[in-house]
């Protein structure tokens, strides 16, 4: 109980976050439905949770109106005076709120039964409904209906949300005995909420080959809100860079078996794709272009995988199943690897009630040296900040902070300790909850995330810094307090779109590691030696060493030497400057040429015994990347 007015306490702070006033409507509406918890249990107790519902009205569009009906049965024990109905519509991502005062405006609900009982109807929550029995009951098998998007004035009709998943759940939930006590029925009611007008293309691909290997390319058709057209179907022209053949493929587009094409590297260089696709429906055309590809003329060691391991589906707060998660992830991002990380207990129901098809479905996706997918989920902790939890294997255990065992920071390290297991802290400096800078554990904290949809957590005052931003709780202030974390991004998103590169200005977050292999636990290792760097979307390809020495390295030196600083940086448009960082300051600004800057530099600026580096690489839309940093260590320097 302690810890949901604390929640309360917390996201009351966040109000001054005003452009992130939706999101915030959201949380307090989240907690409000924790609150509800309180009363109310996820899963069916004695005779609460009694009784089946269906849904006619579906599939609805996106960012549209809707009428949805929906009748619910009662189960064997009926329902007896005082007793009565719960309806919860998603408060995520546009859904009209139900309301019975109103039928001229959205989401107005009507209720419709021919029991002898007599039931009230309110709306008790923002985004709920209460039916009460107040006199006589409702005995088993009778049905009561209720209309949500009532059509009683065209304007009565419900606005859907905006963002396209598989089966949105509608929340039912039933108290039989009139105790008070509701409690979610066994099987909620789904609709699908399909995508809008096909309207541009998202074209992804591989940043890095060799001679004779393929290179895969991702071409995707969106809506405006960046839904994925699963059922789009035309021609698609792919053009492919001079170091590809052939030159120009053309491919009759079915869909999900398609989606992506490979091409062959015959020449070192660096080189994008090309995409034109002809719907069969509107013959409107839509042009796409990839990320650039650098072919190497020699095989590589460390290949170069994008990711995003931070986001969240219906079983939290966010939009979609797991499954279309891991869909859009591999099929429509073209990401090489992700995770899902549902709140252990935020949102409608716990996670430790969904957890074995939660696991099942990460396993299912995850195929090795094609799509890896690490099993993990966000403590979320409202006094000290929220961290993911990654496991090394297949299977998963929550130590949920809501459990009085595992509610510390403190405790979580222990419980994973000797595990193989990684804590990533994120959205430092700020956002709904800023991480306690306080706290870390070597073996378990290696990276930080830099960049999400909160914004980004470089340090203090930098551009389109995180919100709500708290002086000296950034990534920076935490490596001069000593911490040796490397760095990733990734989105935080909600929306059912893991890894899409930009969405307007807003901050996204994708993460690049660089690993032998294309599986769990070479991405695991790669990203605990932090072999990784974050970006803020744009498939920006980094290399970045010292004396040899690649980002993430520490490296120790027994007497100075010269220190060598190589890079090279291929922006995805044009670079507007990349600059050097040692110990928390600008040492030194490159400029590239259009979109490639090749760095080859030596520092000769004053060392200290402990010094490090990275690279802040800035394009010219804004888009930026940030590298994980090489340490150095020299004791025979005079200066601490
Ligand atoms: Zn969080
Ligand atoms: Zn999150």
């Amino acid at each position: 109980l302690d810890g949901y007015f604390k929640n309360l306490r917390n996201i009351t702070l966040t109000l001054h976050g005003i452009p992130y006033l939706l999101c915030i409507l959201t949380y307090i509406a989240v907690s409000i439905s924790a609150c509800d918890r309180l009363k109310e249990h996820s899963v069916p107790i004695g005779k609460d949770g009694e009784g089946v519902v269906s849904v006619t009205g579906g599939p609805v569009r996106m960012s549209s109106v809707c009428t949805l009906t929906f009748e619910y049965q009662t189960g064997p024990s009926g329902i007896d005076t005082g007793g009565g109905i719960h309806f919860i519509v998603s408060p995520y991502w546009g859904w009209s709120r139900p309301q019975v005062s109103d039928p001229m405006q959205p989401g107005f609900v009507r209720m419709e039964h021919s029991t002898d009982a007599e039931i009230s109807i309110s709306s008790t929550r923002i985004d709920s409904i209460r039916l009460i029995v107040t006199r006589g009951r409702i005995e088993k098998d009778e049905r009561i209906t209720l209309i949500y998007g009532s059509l009683t004035g065209e304007s009565g009709a419900a606005l859907t949300d905006r963002f396209s998943e598989s089966a949105q759940e509608f929340i039912f939930k039933s108290d039989a005995d009139g105790d008070g006590q509701f409690a979610m029925i066994n099987e909620q009611p789904v609709v699908n909420v399909l995508p809008g007008q096909p309207t541009q293309l998202l074209v992804t691909c591989n940043s890095e080959c060799a001679v004779n290997e393929y290179c895969r390319v991702h071409v995707a058709v969106l809506d405006y809100n960046f839904n994925w057209v699963r059922d789009w179907q035309g021609t698609v022209i792919v053009t492919a860079g001079e170091s590809f053949e052939p030159i120009s493929r053309t491919t009759t587009y079915l869909g999900l078996e398609e989606s992506h094409l490979e091409f062959k590297a015959v020449q070192s260089g660096i080189s994008h794709f090309r995409v034109t696709a002809e719907g069969m429906k509107t013959g409107v055309p839509l042009l796409g272009r990839s990320n650039p590809v650098y072919v190497h003329p020699d095989k590589v060691k460390l290949r170069l995988y994008w990711g995003d391991i931070h986001g969240h589906s219906v079983l939290s707060d966010g939009t979609g199943t797991p499954e279309d998660y891991y869909l859009y992830g591999r099929d429509v991002s073209g990401l090489d690897f992700t995770a899902l990380t549902d709140h252990d207990s935020w949102g409608f129901r716990p996670l430790l009630d969904v957890l074995p098809m939660y696991v099942s479905e990460g396993n299912r996706f995850n195929e090795p040296g094609r799509f890896t997918v690490l099993l993990g989920y966000e403590w979320t902790q409202w006094t000290d900040g929220h961290r993911n939890v990654y496991a090394p294997g297949s299977t998963l255990t929550v130590y949920s902070q809501s459990d009085s065992r595992y509610n510390t920071p403190s405790e979580l390290s222990e419980a994973l300790r000797s595990s193989g297991a990684l804590i990533i802290p994120h959205h430092l400096g700020g956002g709904p909850i800023p991480f306690n800078l306080e706290y870390n554990d070597p073996e378990l904290y290696r990276v930080a995330e830099i960049a999400s949809v909160h914004g980004v957590s470089e340090t203090y005052g930098n551009d389109r810094c995180i919100y709500n931003a708290v002086p000296n709780g950034f990534y920076r202030d935490a490596l001069k307090r000593g911490y040796e974390w490397g760095i990733i991004a990734s989105s935080d998103s909600h929306d059912g779109h893991p890894g899409l590169r930009t969405q307007g200005r807003e901050v996204r977050g994708t993460v690049a590691v660089r690993a032998e292999e294309l599986n769990r636990k070479s991405i695991l290792a790669a990203i605990q030696n932090r072999q990784s760097y974050g970006s803020t979307g744009a498939r920006i390809y980094i290399e970045f060493s010292i004396n040899g020495h690649s980002m993430g390295s520490k490296i120790h030196l027994e007497r100075e030497t010269e220190r060598s600083v190589t890079a090279m940086v291929i922006g995805e448009g044009d670079l507007e400057r990349i600059s050097l960082i040692k110990n928390g300051a600008v040492v030194k600004r490159f400029y590239g040429q259009d979109n490639l800057c090749h760095i080859q530099w030596i520092d000769s600026s004053p060392h200290s015994r402990k010094d490090w580096y990275y690279l802040k690489v800035r394009q010219m839309d804004g888009e930026e990347a940030f590298t994980s940093p090489i340490w150095i260590q020299c004791p025979n320097v005079s200066r601490k």
